[in-house]
């Protein structure tokens, strides 16, 4: 049995929670969310498990985690290094493996060198592994693109695109995303830097040009909002006519002047409200020219939580460090 400790219990850390319950071969060992309302609850009420299951949410997570020594840990609480670096200092001082879907966790080494370097040498030095992923960044413009290219003899560009629905996602995403914002205040939240679109466009473009052997000498962002034309209602938000419903973020990855990586993703709630179709898309320009299309998209929620369930045999198996999908197995469906 691996043991698994739940640390954030949001949308996504409530989801993982689920799963792992009904996985066999895993055991939930512990839990912990900064909500003081969740502290001191049975999981089970907390995450709607449908019952009790006898892992009370804890209040003191480093105590915890000495306690019941959980062999991985899923972090599933902000997206940014500096909000999780503490914390996962903490879980890696405590001895265990740690999955993160924290966007900026993906791909570190080059957007936060040091982070990187430091929680890498604390990995390497506790004999443990650090997992960034999720299904964007972590899997569909990034992981999958890298896949692709494996049948590739030369690659001279790629443009990949995800038009999906934000609506399972929790209010960090919302709010971050500008959901429900009026365009005035969407133009504010971009100057003042507290909407940001989609996060992880440049630890994608990192990971990629990592595994292609590409030296990016810039990366270039755009972002537009979507004003919706109907009423739309998702389980964190609602947005009326004239408001946001999510944001259009685009970004290139220059080499040499040239672009070599272009990203698409708008984002927003309920994209059926007109008639948007969702999917993904990835064309990588090269010897084969290919071109993939996946309709309706990979849902976001249901594919963050349970890619970083399905991965956390191979981190508990994997060598020590701060690793990216890059240097894990190929991601599976692990049922045992
Ligand atoms: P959410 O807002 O629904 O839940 C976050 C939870 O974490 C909340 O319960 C909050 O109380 C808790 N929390 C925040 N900081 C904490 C801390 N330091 N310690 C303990 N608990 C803390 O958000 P969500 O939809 O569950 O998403 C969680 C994060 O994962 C977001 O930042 C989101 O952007 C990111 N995410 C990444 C991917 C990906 O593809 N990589 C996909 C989905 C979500």
């Amino acid at each position: 049995m691996i043991k698994v400790f739940q640390w954030g219990l949001g949308a996504m850390g409530g989801g993982m929670a689920r799963l792992v319950r009904e996985r066999p071969g895993l055991v939930l060992v512990g839990a912990f969310d900064r909500r003081v309302e969740f502290q001191g609850r049975d999981l089970g009420e907390v995450a709607a498990f449908g019952g009790r299951c006898g892992v009370c949410v804890c209040s003191d997570p480093l105590a915890e985690l000495q306690k019941c020594k959980p062999d991985v840990t899923l972090l599933a609480t902000g997206s940014y290094v500096k909000d999780v670096y503490a914390d996962l200092k903490c879980i890696l001082n405590a001895g265990s493996n740690c999955i993160t879907i924290a966007e900026e966790m993906a791909y570190a080494w080059q957007s936060h060198p040091q982070e990187a370097h430091d929680l890498d040498a604390l990995a390497h030095r506790r004999g443990i592994t650090l997992l960034g992923t999720g299904v964007n960044p972590g899997f569909v413009l990034d992981a999958l693109v890298v896949m692709l290219s494996g049948v590739c003899g030369r690659v001279d560009s790629i443009f990949a695109s995800r038009v999906n629905d934000l609506s399972p996602f929790g209010p960090t995403v919302m709010r971050t995303q500008g959901v429900g914002a009026t365009p005035e205040a969407f133009a504010a939240g971009l100057e003042n830097g507290t909407i940001v679109g989609h996060i992880g466009f440049r630890q994608s473009m990192d990971m990629m040009a990592a595994a292609l052997g590409w030296m990016l000498d810039d990366i270039q962002e755009e972002r537009q909002p979507i004003i919706s034309r109907t009423q739309r209602i998702a389980p964190h938000v609602r947005v009326e006519p004239g408001q946001v419903a999510g944001c259009r973020h685009m970004a290139r990855g220059l080499c040499s002047g040239k672009v070599v990586i272009e990203l698409e993703h708008p984002q927003q709630v309920c994209p059926e409200a007109e008639n948007m179709a969702t999917g993904d898309m990835i064309r990588i320009q090269g010897d084969p020219s290919i071109e993939m299309h996946i309709h309706p998209e990979i849902p976001g929620g249901k594919a963050t939580v349970n890619l970083a369930v399905n991965m956390i045999p191979a981190v508990a198996a994997a060598r020590p460090g701060l690793l990216s999908m890059l240097e894990l197995p190929i991601p599976r469906m692990t049922q045992g």
